[in-house]
């Protein structure tokens, strides 16, 4: 299966915060991932200042003029029902039914992604164009829902590493028919879970979370906050990675985490054109994952980024808005960010004052230009590697390429000149 025909086969189905949906979405993303746990956290459960809410279900829902005619049908776009809509059944006209309806007028033909889960209310969405056709008189409104005390169901993966350390990449699953904002998200997020479970080691211990966004990343927290706060060196957040109009980049609060410094090592040197959003711009769960006191090391690598492209939460994001070569270089995008994470490492010289390297085979017996700029590039990792630096901040301060000085590294810890440190620069 491609990234693309796992978004394609999720697509349709309806999913929310809580129902059905969701479980039937990690269902499938659980045969590409076996060991993949599926979740529950009851509803009611108070997780720090939210409560997790009752379960929504929605089975039928349409609209009719009073000729019967059908306006607007629920199983043909899951978009055109407000997200935890109540149900009713009731003939209304006109005039009430337009409180009740949501469009766009400046994209009249796309249908709006709206929903409503703290506050009971119906609603429909439509096409403004469709909006503007509809006739005065009476209308037959349809919403075949309930709600239940059920449960808010998240998936969770853990790949195991040689160290406790973790790195937490984290995605949402409680939009439906919308392919940018967010399917990518997890259809990423899955291929890049079975490449990691694939290799056949790994330095780190993987944290994979699928959860509703807002509430369900507050109530993973809720769960896992002592363990995530001692364990995560860095992590992200995988929203908006299937277009192919351009790269973005949403720091951490904290701005300036291993995340953060991985995040803009690689844009810079595989897509430099991309575009640089601030904290201020954040809306996806960095929110809750990068909060005061929770404090993780979490950014986000998007491609046109939510809140920002025209087509975002509307019918218009959907399956010709996203290719499968944008979903495959975000992937690849991110492969060469957990390359550099795996890579990188601390070092502390042994020797004090400059080594001799030529006694140790390291310094070239004959100088050329090329050999002075390698003897540079070594001479200079040495001159920061006390220990409080980590590879990739002393590649971008000495402007070597950062798999040179991991080989560099590897050249003077074979020669007994540098220690490899324990502590993690998780900044
Ligand atoms: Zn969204």
């Amino acid at each position: 299966m491609t990234p693309y025909q796992l978004l394609e086969r999720l697509f349709p189905i309806n999913r929310s915060i809580t129902g059905q949906g969701v479980e039937e979405s990690l269902e499938i993303i659980k045969t590409l991932l076996p060991a993949l746990r599926i979740l529950k956290i009851p509803s009611g459960t108070q997780c720090f200042d939210w409560v997790v809410p009752e379960e929504w279900y929605a089975r039928n829902a349409f609209l009719e003029d009073d000729s019967g005619e059908r306006i607007l049908d629920f199983k043909e776009n899951n978009l055109h029902l407000v997200g935890y809509s109540t149900p009713i059944d009731t003939i209304l006209p006109i005039e009430e039914l337009q409180e009740h309806l949501y469009s766009l007028e400046e994209l009249p033909d796309a249908i709006p992604y709206v929903t409503s889960y703290y506050k009971k209310r119906w609603g429909f969405c439509l096409s403004d164009r469709q909006r503007k056709a509809l006739k005065p008189g009476n209308y037959h409104a349809v919403i075949d829902s309930s709600f239940k005390k059920g449960s808010l169901t998240y998936g969770e993966l853990i790949i195991p590493g040689d160290k406790e350390q973790e790195v937490l990449l984290s995605t949402y699953i409680c939009h439906p028919s919308l392919a940018n904002d967010n399917l990518s998200g997890p259809v990423v997020l899955t291929f890049l879970a079975e490449w990691l479970s694939s290799l056949p080691s790994r330095k780190y211990t993987y944290r994979i979370v699928y959860t509703p966004e807002t509430i369900g990343a507050i109530s993973y927290l809720h769960k896992n906050l002592e363990q995530l706060k001692k364990r995560v060196i860095a992590g992200f957040i995988f929203t908006c990675l299937g277009d192919e109009r351009t790269w973005s980049y949403l720091p951490s609060r904290n701005g300036n985490t291993l995340s953060d410094r991985v995040a803009k090592y690689v844009l810079n040197k595989f897509v430099p054109a991309y575009t640089t959003y601030s904290f201020l711009d954040r809306g996806s769960d960095e929110r809750q994952y990068c909060s005061p006191g929770v404090d993780l090391p979490i950014a986000s690598i998007m491609r046109s980024k939510y809140g920002t492209y025209p087509e975002y939460h509307t019918s218009l994001d959907n399956l010709g808005f996203v290719t499968d070569e944008g979903l495959n270089q975000s992937l690849e995008l991110y492969k060469n960010v957990i390359g550099i994470i795996e890579k990188n490492a601390t070092y502390k010289t042994t020797c004090l004052c400059e080594p001799q390297l030529g006694k140790r085979g390291l310094y070239p017996t004959i100088s050329t230009k090329k050999t002075m700029g390698t003897t540079k590039d070594l001479m200079n990792l040495i001159a920061y590697a006390d220990g409080s630096r980590d590879l990739l901040s002393i590649a971008e301060h000495i402007q070597v390429d950062f798999d040179i000085c991991v080989e560099n590294a590897e050249r003077l810890r074979e020669a007994t000149l540098f220690n490899m440190c324990e502590v993690v620069n998780k900044i």
